[in-house]
């Protein structure tokens, strides 16, 4: 049986693992952490759950089928979690005003009949900020498309690429229709421990604690780590790729979960994204117990601060963040409750930086001849979402063994 060694137990080692194995190849998975999961993982409190990262994972067909072959029983979002604010001195639904509504439609609209979707389409080293000012303009860009694309990858768009961003848009054949969002009853941990227990059922040696050096190694290799860590792990073997992945940069991000003795009920919805401008630090604000249902025993939200440009908010003390996060509540959402209990994640240096930079990286990376052997994974390569993780999974997996068939 032919070995193929896996490097990094996240979500994207964990799921190419399972795709290996079920394609009857002995996987050696290494981890240097005590368990599996990476960024994934759900705390229990006495109050409900707090997710450490992502929530949940875009409802694609995959993820369903995911799901279904784990026999992770499938958790969906609640109907109160289709309304989504955005603030604009107060949550809104919808931030503009009647006449930013009909400028943005006088300007999208022609653009639509005349060239269609491509039309849109962004040009190669163009900011998201740009992109928006071009196609929508100043005002929908400020205030829908910045802060929907802050939350998703934790900075400002002033610095995003479009490309990287939407291009995936403009090269879909299929149309993919959103469905909605994926997780377990218990949290993002339900599937992290079921992805566990099938690889150990299928065979798989899991080694965790291991700082295991890609040159000590035969044979085909996935490395799933971040891309700093990847680019530690090839420079000895494969210097010119560890020159390329060391140049892409990391942000850092932090979720706050705070349980509360009294529900807000003013705004009941998915959560409250917070444009820049407001002299306002956090990001976004997730309305947990709005979103899932069954979880959690009193109201809790998760709010998401960070990014490139804020990365000193990751060393305030826990006191000094709870401080900011309750004034900065109070003049976003009006409230002021007291609070059961928290849970912070400050998660430093742990997401890439969808930068134009990053855009250039990947761009040189393509031109570097990777060997037969070696395979990159990650949220750098085609997606910071674990839907998108798990279809590269699937691709690495069928390029592997199309390779040693
Ligand atoms: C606050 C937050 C909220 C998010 N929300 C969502 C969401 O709702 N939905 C969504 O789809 N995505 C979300 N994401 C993004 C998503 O969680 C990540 O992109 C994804 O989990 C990354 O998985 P990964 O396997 O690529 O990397 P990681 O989870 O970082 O895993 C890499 C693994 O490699 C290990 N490793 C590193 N170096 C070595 C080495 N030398 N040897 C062996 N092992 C090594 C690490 O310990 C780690 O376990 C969120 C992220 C954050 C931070």
């Amino acid at each position: 049986m032919r070995t193929v060694h896996v490097i990094g137990a996240g979500f994207a080692g964990l799921t190419v693992s399972l795709r290996l194995a079920q394609k009857g190849f002995q996987v050696e998975l290494y981890e240097t952490a005590h368990r599996v999961g990476g960024l994934l993982g759900t705390d229990q409190t006495e109050y409900g759950i707090a997710e450490r990262a992502a929530n949940a994972l875009i409802r694609t067909e995959k993820s369903e089928e995911l799901f279904k072959e784990l026999g992770v029983p499938v958790s969906l979002p609640l109907e109160s979690s289709k309304k989504r604010f955005l603030f604009r001195g107060s949550p809104k639904t919808w931030p503009l005003s009647l006449f930013e509504t009909l400028a943005t439609l006088a300007r999208v609209l022609p653009q639509v009949f005349l060239r269609g979707k491509k039309g849109f389409k962004p040009q190669a080293g163009e900011t998201l900020q740009t992109w928006g000012e071009r196609h929508l303009g100043k005002a929908p860009t400020r205030f829908i498309l910045g802060p929907a694309m802050q939350g998703i990858y934790g900075n400002e768009i002033t610095d995003l690429s479009a490309s990287l961003i939407l291009g995936p848009i403009f090269s879909r054949t299929k149309k993919g229709k959103y469905q909605g969002l994926l997780t377990g009853p218990g949290g993002m941990q339900d599937l992290v421990n079921h992805l566990e227990q099938r690889l150990r059922e299928l065979g798989v040696n899991i080694h965790l604690n291991t700082n295991i050096k890609l040159e000590n190694l035969q044979g085909p290799v996935v490395v799933a780590t971040s891309a700093k860590a990847a680019a530690e792990l090839t420079k000895v073997r494969y210097p010119s790729v560890a020159q390329v992945l060391s140049r892409i940069q990391m942000s850092s991000l932090m979720s706050v979960t705070l349980f509360f003795a009294k529900a807000q009920d003013k705004f009941k919805g998915f959560g409250c994204l917070i444009p820049r401008g407001f002299d306002l630090k956090a990001l976004g604000v997730l309305m947990n117990s709005y979103i899932f249902k069954d979880r959690d025993k009193t109201y809790n939200e998760t709010w998401i601060l960070g990014g490139a440009k804020e990365e000193k908010l990751l060393d305030l003390s826990d006191a000094d963040l709870l401080k900011l996060i309750a004034e900065e509540r109070l003049r976003i959402l009006g409230q002021k409750d007291s609070l059961l209990d928290y849970r912070i994640n400050r998660w430093k240096n742990a997401l890439p930086y969808y930068n134009v930079q990053l855009e250039e990286s990947l761009a040189d990376l393509d031109q570097v001849q990777l060997p037969q052997d070696l395979h990159l994974h990650g949220n750098y390569l085609s997606g910071i979402g674990l839907s998108k993780i798990l279809e590269r999974s699937d691709l690495i997996a069928e390029k592997i063994a199309s390779q040693h068939e």
